[in-house]
C-alpha cells in the first residue's frame, strides 16, 4: 500500500510567493530573487512530504501563477499577441508567462491578460488557454523537467503532475469557429509524449495526469480522446507508471471507460462521492491500482481516521494492499498550509482548531492512514488516531456546535416562509406608492470606495490603536459624506457605502454564532490573490442585529429611501468553508433564518428597500448537469426564506455579478426578488436577452458600466446601453445602476461616472415625457 499526495499549497505558508510574485511585478527584486523565493517554497514543502513519509510526493504543482497556464506555456499554446513580449529588451519565459496572466504595458506595448475563470466548483481561478483551427504545439516550457531534476538534486524523485491532454483541451476556448478544441488532440499528444521522454530518461516512474473531466458529462467524441490519449502513452510508454486522477465528482456513467484505460492507477475522489468505490473495485481490472481519494482536499475538517480505515480495509479485501494507493481526495490546493500557525484563541478557539486539519495536517493524516494498516503502529499514529475519534465525537454533541433552537427552527420552515404575502403584482403598485420614485430609478450596488484612510482605520482599530467609538465616529463621517454627494448628484436611491466592512462574507460571519476565523488559513484564489475563508462549524443564530445601526443611521441623514445592504445565504456559505456533519443545504438553511431576522429587524426600523446579495448563486451550481434541479431548489427557497419575512411595501433587492442567465433563468425568477440588479455593460447588455426572452415579469437594473476598470464611462454609451435594454424589457422595469459595487474604485473616477450615469437617466426620462406628450 503506498501513499501519495495530488498536489500541495504553493503559496508558501506565509503567502512567501505572493510576496515574492508582487515584489517582483513591481520591479523591487530581481528574477533571481523570485526564483530563490519560489524554490524555497518547494524545497519546504517536498521536504515536509518526505518527513511525513508519503511514498509518492508531487512535482509541478507549484507555479508561479497557475498550472493550467503553466501547461500552455508547456505546449507553446502562446497567443500570437504576446510574441512580441519576449522580443523587449531584458524579458525573458518568465516575463512572457506573467504577461499572458495579467497583460503586459510598457514601452509601446499594451496587451491584455487572458481570459480567467473557475477552476470547476472551486473558489480557485485559471487561466483559460486560447485554441486556434490550425495550431500547432511543440514544446516550449521545460517547466515539468526543470522541476523533476530540482528535486532530485535535493534527493527527491517525484511524481510529476500534469493536466492530462483532454482535460487541458477542454479547459480552454476555441477561439475561432468551425472546429472543436479536442480535434487537437492529436497535434497535442507528441508533446506529452516528448515530455514523458525526457522524464523517463531522467529516471521518473510514476506520473501522474490529472483528468477531472473524466468524472464530468463527457460527448462521444471526449470519451475517445480519453481512450486515444492514454493508448497512445502506453504505447510509446510500457514501462511508465500512469496514474490517472479524476476529482470533485463521481465517475459515473464514465466508470467503465475508466476502469478499461490502459493505465497505472486511477484515483477517485471518496469524500465528494463515496458511492463509487464498491462499482470500482467491482470492475477494476486485475492490472489496475485503485487510489483511494479519502482525506477531504477540499475542507478543513479532520479526517474520521477510523471510518477510512474501514474504507481501506474493503479496498484491501477485494483487490489487495499492492493495488492500493492512500491520498487526500484532490489537490491541497484548496486548503490553508499550517494550522499550526493557528495560535490565536480569539479568532479561533482551541475546541474547534481541535476538529480542524490543514495541507500540512493532512499529509500526516494520509501516512497514518498507511500505518494504520500495520500491525505495530508508530506512537504518533496511535495520538493521530485518538486526536481523531475525539474529535469525531465531540462534534457530534458540542454545544458550541449543536443548539436546538436553531435546528428546530430550521425544520419548522413551511411553505408560507418562503413566500410573499402577495404576488409581484400587487406588491409592485404598493412599493410604487411607498417610494415615489422616477421612472428610470438610479442606484448603486452597494459599496462606495474603500479608501487607503478607510482601511487604515480599520486597521488601527483591529490592533487596538482605535477605540470602538473613535473607529465608528470615523465610519459615521464617511458615510455622511457619501449621503450628502449621492445627494449632491441626485441618484434616487442610496446606499450608506458599506466602509464597515473588510468583506461582504467575513462582516456578515463575524456577527454569527458558528462561524470561526484564521489568522493563516490563506488560500489561493487566482495568481497572488489569496482569500481567507470563514469557517462554518456550527449552527447559525444571530445573536443580534448586524447591520440596523449602519443603515438607520445613514437613513436618519436623508430623506431619500436608503437601501439596506446585506449577503445572501448562498454567497455565505459558498464562500466559506463549510461543515461536513450536516447537508450544505441545511447549514443553508440556518443562514437564511439569520439574514430573514436582519431583513425584518431593517424593517421595523424604517428601511424601506432592502437588498440581499447573491453573487455566489450560480457558481455554486453542481458540476453534473443531473444534480441542478436539486440544488436550484434548496438554494432558491434558502434566499426567499431570507427575503420573505416582509410586508409588500418593502422593496426586496437582489444582485448578481457577471453570470449566465440563460439555462437558470426561471430559477431567477423564481427568487421573486422585486427587483434584480446585473452586470451587464460587458457584454454589451446580451445578458439581458434571458430576461427578454422569458419575459422576465419583475423589474431589472441592467449595469451600464463596468466598474472594473478605471476608465470613466460617458452619458452617451449608456444611453446607447440603454437604448439597447428598453428594446428587449418594457421601460417601467428598468433601473439605471452601475454593475458592481464600487469598493475597489477611487472617488474620483467614482464621481465622474455616477455623475454621468444620473445625467443619462434624465436624458432618458426627458424622451419618455416628450413621448407622454405627443
Ligand atoms: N454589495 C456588494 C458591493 O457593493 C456587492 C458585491 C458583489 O456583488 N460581489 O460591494
Ligand atoms: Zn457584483
Amino acid at each position: 500500500m503506498q501513499t501519495h499526495i495530488l498536489g500541495y499549497p504553493r503559496i508558501g505558508s506565509h503567502r512567501e510567493l505572493k510576496k515574492a510574485c508582487e515584489q517582483y511585478w513591481a520591479g523591487k527584486i530581481s528574477k533571481n530573487d523570485l526564483l530563490k523565493a519560489a524554490h524555497e517554497v518547494k524545497k519546504h514543502n517536498w521536504q515536509l512530504q518526505k518527513d511525513a513519509g508519503i511514498d509518492l510526493i508531487p512535482s509541478n504543482d507549484f507555479s508561479f501563477y497557475d498550472h493550467v497556464l503553466d501547461m500552455a506555456l508547456t505546449v507553446n499554446a502562446i497567443p500570437k499577441r504576446y510574441h512580441e513580449v519576449l522580443f523587449e529588451k531584458g524579458n525573458t519565459e518568465l516575463d512572457l508567462y506573467f504577461a499572458m496572466a495579467r497583460g503586459y504595458q510598457k514601452d509601446t506595448l499594451d496587451i491584455t491578460a487572458m481570459e480567467m475563470t473557475k477552476w470547476f466548483d472551486t473558489n480557485y481561478h485559471y487561466i483559460v488557454p486560447e485554441f486556434y483551427p490550425n495550431q500547432e504545439f511543440k514544446l516550449f516550457s521545460t517547466k515539468i523537467v526543470d522541476e523533476f531534476k530540482e528535486a532530485k538534486h535535493l534527493g527527491i524523485s517525484t511524481k510529476p503532475v500534469l493536466v492530462g491532454p483532454v482535460s487541458f483541451l477542454l479547459l480552454g476556448k476555441e477561439k475561432a469557429s468551425g472546429f472543436h478544441r479536442v480535434a487537437l488532440l492529436e497535434k497535442l499528444l507528441p508533446v506529452y509524449l516528448d515530455i514523458l521522454g525526457q522524464l523517463e530518461e531522467l529516471g521518473a516512474t510514476w506520473v501522474q495526469f490529472d483528468e477531472p473531466f473524466l468524472a464530468l458529462d463527457l460527448s462521444a467524441a471526449e470519451k475517445m480522446a480519453l481512450n486515444n490519449t492514454y493508448s497512445t502513452i502506453k504505447k510509446h510508454f510500457p514501462k511508465l507508471k500512469i496514474l490517472v486522477a479524476t476529482y470533485f465528482e463521481g465517475l459515473k456513467d464514465n466508470l467503465k471507460l475508466a476502469l478499461k484505460l490502459p493505465i497505472c492507477a486511477l484515483h477517485i475522489d471518496l469524500v465528494h462521492n463515496p458511492e463509487q468505490l464498491t462499482e470500482v473495485l467491482e470492475h477494476a481490472p486485475e492490472e489496475l491500482s485503485i487510489s483511494l481519494g479519502l482525506v477531504d482536499g477540499r475542507n478543513i475538517w479532520k479526517n474520521d481516521l477510523e471510518s477510512s480505515l474501514a474504507i481501506i480495509k474493503k479496498a484491501e479485501k477485494i483487490v489487495g494492499p499492492d493495488r492500493i494507493l492512500i491520498a487526500p481526495s484532490c489537490s491541497l490546493l484548496h486548503v490553508p498550509c499550517d494550522l499550526d500557525l493557528e495560535n490565536d484563541v480569539k479568532s479561533l478557539a482551541a475546541e474547534v482548531k481541535g476538529w480542524l486539519a490543514f495541507a500540512k495536517q493532512k499529509v500526516r493524516e494520509v501516512t497514518a492512514l498507511q500505518d494504520l494498516t500495520n500491525e505495530t503502529l508508530q506512537a504518533t499514529t496511535i495520538a493521530l488516531l485518538e486526536d481523531s475519534k475525539t474529535a469525531t465525537a465531540s462534534r457530534k454533541t458540542a454545544k458550541t456546535i449543536h443548539n436546538s433552537k436553531v435546528k428546530e427552527r430550521a425544520k419548522a420552515i413551511a411553505t408560507s416562509h418562503t413566500q410573499r404575502k402577495n404576488a409581484f403584482e400587487i406588491r409592485k403598485d404598493i412599493q410604487r406608492k411607498n417610494l415615489g420614485l422616477p421612472a428610470y430609478p438610479t442606484t448603486t450596488i452597494g459599496s462606495f470606495p474603500q479608501t487607503k484612510e478607510v482601511r487604515a482605520w480599520r486597521a488601527q482599530f483591529k490592533k487596538g490603536d482605535l477605540s470602538i467609538t473613535e473607529y465608528e465616529r470615523l465610519l459615521q463621517t464617511e458615510t455622511e459624506k457619501t449621503i450628502r454627494w449621492q445627494e449632491e448628484i441626485d441618484l434616487d436611491v442610496l446606499v450608506h457605502g458599506e466602509f464597515e466592512r473588510n468583506d461582504m462574507v467575513e462582516y456578515f460571519g463575524e456577527r454569527l454564532n458558528g462561524f470561526a476565523f484564521t489568522k493563516f488559513g490563506w488560500v489561493q484564489s487566482y495568481g497572488s490573490r489569496c482569500v481567507k475563508p470563514p469557517i462554518i462549524y456550527g449552527d447559525i443564530e444571530r445573536p443580534e442585529a448586524m447591520t440596523v445601526a449602519w443603515s438607520t443611521y445613514a437613513q436618519s441623514l436623508t430623506h431619500k429611501v436608503v437601501k439596506g445592504m446585506l449577503t445572501g445565504p448562498v454567497t455565505i456559505l459558498q464562500w466559506s468553508f463549510v461543515r461536513n456533519d450536516q447537508p450544505r443545504a441545511v447549514t443553508c438553511k440556518q443562514i437564511a433564518l439569520a439574514i430573514r431576522d436582519e431583513v425584518t429587524d431593517l424593517e421595523k426600523a424604517g428601511i424601506k428597500i432592502i437588498q440581499i446579495d447573491e453573487p455566489a448563486l450560480r457558481e455554486g451550481l453542481p458540476l453534473r448537469k443531473a444534480d441542478w434541479e436539486h440544488y436550484l431548489e434548496w438554494a432558491i427557497s434558502a434566499f426567499r426564506i431570507s427575503a420573505s419575512g416582509v410586508n409588500d411595501a418593502t422593496q426586496i433587492h437582489t444582485h448578481m455579478c457577471y453570470s449566465e442567465f440563460n439555462d437558470i433563468i426561471q430559477h431567477i425568477a423564481a427568487m421573486d426578488a422585486d427587483v434584480i440588479t446585473i452586470e451587464c455593460s460587458r457584454s454589451q447588455m446580451e445578458l439581458l436577452d434571458a430576461f427578454a426572452k422569458f419575459n422576465y415579469p419583475n423589474e431589472i437594473g441592467p449595469g451600464v458600466y463596468d466598474i472594473h476598470s478605471p476608465r470613466v464611462p460617458n452619458k452617451k454609451e449608456m444611453v446607447a446601453l440603454l437604448e439597447k435594454a428598453k428594446a428587449v424589457i418594457p421601460e417601467d422595469q428598468l433601473w439605471i445602476n452601475p454593475d458592481c459595487g464600487l469598493k475597489t474604485r477611487h472617488w474620483e473616477e467614482t464621481k465622474a461616472a455616477l455623475t454621468e450615469m444620473v445625467s443619462a437617466a434624465k436624458n432618458m426620462r426627458a424622451a419618455l415625457s416628450k413621448k407622454a406628450v405627443i
